[in-house]
């Protein structure tokens, strides 16, 4: 028999497969959940209404499915309709197969692909996007804007508990997880409709599948037994990247997460342990501290966020401990082990000693690879960057293979979506004919810890690093007033000024509204503004952007509101 989709949830005449839940040879039973559809209203389970095998599936994770199609062809047992079997052999010949032409063909629809889709569809290119799951890539369905929509429930619920503070009583107050996660989903979903639908207006064809290269201008793409063949004048990959994960006993465990995985837990959880102390595991670690869980962190190096200043990493890890989060530096995770209760047990060499922690979960936060699996890149001649991580690009995008461009986490260079979306635009303007160049010197960078942080141009240490003759100011937020009525008085903004051309060559924020303020300073530094034109801008009062004009007094004669 075959399984049709018959409705879908709100009005809408199409859905997207997401978690698919059976395979090819499962018995199922009348009721079981076969696989999940997102829809506009949010995610819907589609149930079975027969029992049976399930002989063969048409349908991917990740594929736009319609009302009428058919899913799945399954041997049923409770006799019913079968379909001759001559027809289920001709429905599996007759797959569609479409060969297309393409200006320009884009492989992933993440905040890299699909901007760059938009950018060459605005400027007249014939645009094909191949995408083998949801649009909006990691970014939208597991990455920036999910764990964003969880940081504010999160913030919330710590709010609330600190109302007293602020003069408020509020009782009884309970953080539901299985209700935060159902509001991140209908974030997600909302966004990945949105960029549907500008897809649809800018006329960019998309073709929901895995996407693999025959040659250097041809791609298939495949979707269940469909199959598009497209050629492109040029071909631009923003596979992503998938989370990395760590070759120790026990990873295996059902209770180790990824970053996906704790995305999408319903559990409400006492404690959890984080291995790994870099950007999506702190800020995961405030997720859940703020959540009232008990959390640690281990941490392989002697500090966490190792990206940014030692002085903002201790800054967070003392206001960290002072929230009850453990902190574990220099600490090497050898194995995870299950406690009879069935509790996990995070074993770790630290000064030479074995130690371990007990926790309902383990969020393993240790880093992303970029995805090149499945493109079959061998059948271009694209290179590899040198440590075999990610394609090799220049400045323009271009790979070794001349109309082949990389961008985004495919190509390693920074693992930010804003990044892939501007090297996106980057790849397009040279496809269009400019000769243009990706400049990171600046590109802002924040990290959704309670409070934010965010970093743009160099860092104290790579300017030391650099042998660059510097001088460094500091404002605190404790003097500044804003930060005080919203009662985040923690924190700092630290400038760091070159003293040989005079221009303000880095920023790092750790307080209140970072991740707003970050692009103040992202402009100052990328239109080279100088000290003597911040000091004579007149900013807002009471405001936490007044602290940057107090950094900047800070570099000269001195702030106005603090002396050390
Ligand atoms: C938990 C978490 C939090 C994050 N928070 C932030 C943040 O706050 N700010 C920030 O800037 N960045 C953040 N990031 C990083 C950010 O998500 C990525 O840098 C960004 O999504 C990269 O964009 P991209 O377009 O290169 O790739 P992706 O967004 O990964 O998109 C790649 C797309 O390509 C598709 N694909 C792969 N292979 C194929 C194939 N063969 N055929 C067809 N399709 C294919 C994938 O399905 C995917 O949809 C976060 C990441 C994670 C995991």
């Amino acid at each position: 028999m075959e399984i049709k989709l018959k409705s879908i949830m709100g009005k809408d005449k199409t859905a997207i497969v997401g978690k698919l839940n059976v395979s090819v040879g499962d018995t199922i039973e009348t009721g079981q959940v076969i696989l999940q559809l997102e829809t506009k209203k949010g995610n819907s389970p589609l149930k079975s209404e027969i029992s049976g095998t399930v002989e063969e599936i048409l349908i991917s994770e990740g594929q736009t499915v319609e009302i009428g199609q058919t899913l799945l062809c399954v041997k049923s047992e409770s006799g019913g309709e079968t379909v001759p079997k001559l027809d289920y052999f001709a429905g599996m010949i007759n797959g569609k197969k479409e060969d297309i032409n393409a200006d320009i063909l884009i492989i992933g629809g993440g905040p890299g692909g699909y901007v760059a889709a938009i950018h060459a569809a605005k400027n007249g290119r014939k645009v094909v996007l191949a995408e083998r799951k949801a649009m909006g890539g990691t970014c939208l369905n597991e990455g920036c804007i999910p764990t964003k929509a969880i940081v504010k429930s999160a913030e919330l619920y710590e709010h609330i508990k600190n109302a007293n503070e602020f003069g408020l009583e509020v009782k009884d107050a309970r953080a539901d997880m299985s209700k935060i996660i159902d509001r991140k989903n209908s974030i997600k979903d909302t966004l990945v409709s949105g960029i549907e639908y500008l897809m649809n207006k800018n006329e960019i064809r998309v073709i929901k599948g895995s996407a693999s290269f025959v040659d250097e201008r041809t791609v298939s793409v495949k979707s269940g037994r469909d199959e598009y063949t497209v050629e492109a004048e040029n071909i631009i990959i923003a596979t992503g990247s998938t989370s990395s994960t760590l070759k120790i006993p026990g990873i295996d465990n059902e209770f180790v997460m990824n970053s996906t995985k704790a995305l999408d837990c319903r559990d409400n959880m006492d404690c959890v342990t984080i291995i790994g102390g870099g950007v999506i595991g702190m800020e995961f670690a405030f997720i859940y501290s703020n959540l009232g869980m008990k959390v640690n962190v281990v941490e392989y190096f002697d500090r966490v966020l190792t990206m940014v200043d030692s002085d903002v990493s201790e800054e967070i890890c003392k206001i960290a401990k002072q929230r009850g989060i453990g902190i574990h530096t220099g600490s090497k995770v050898t194995r995870i082990g299950r406690e009879e209760n069935g509790k996990a047990v995070v074993f770790f060499e630290k000064d030479g000693t074995e130690r371990f922690i007990t926790s309902d979960k383990v969020l393993v936060a240790t880093g992303r690879e970029p995805d090149v699996q499945g493109l079959e890149l061998e059948n271009t001649g694209a290179a590899a960057n040198e440590n075999g991580r990610g394609i090799a690009v220049d400045s323009g995008m271009r790979t070794s293979v001349k109309h082949i461009y990389a961008i985004g986490d495919v190509n390693s260079r920074m693992q930010l979506a804003h990044v892939a979306s501007h090297e996106g635009m980057v790849a397009v303007d040279n496809i269009l004919g400019k000769d243009a160049h990706m400049d990171y010197t600046a590109v802002p960078n924040v990290i959704f810890t309670s409070p934010e942080i965010a970093n743009v141009g160099l860092t104290e240490d790579a300017a030391l690093r650099e042998g660059l003759n510097i001088s460094v100011s500091k404002f605190p937020f404790g003097a500044n007033g804003k930060a005080l009525t919203m009662g985040e008085s923690e924190g700092f903004v630290k400038l760091i000024k070159d003293l040989d051309t005079g221009g303000i060559i880095g920023g790092a924020i750790i307080g209140p509204e970072a991740s707003a303020l970050i692009s103040t300073l992202t402009m100052i530094i990328n239109s080279r503004i100088s000290e003597e034109e911040i000091i004579h801008t007149v900013f807002a009062h009471p405001t936490t952007g007044e602290s940057i004009h107090e950094a900047v007094l800070g570099l000269g004669k001195g702030a106005f509101h603090y002396h050390e």
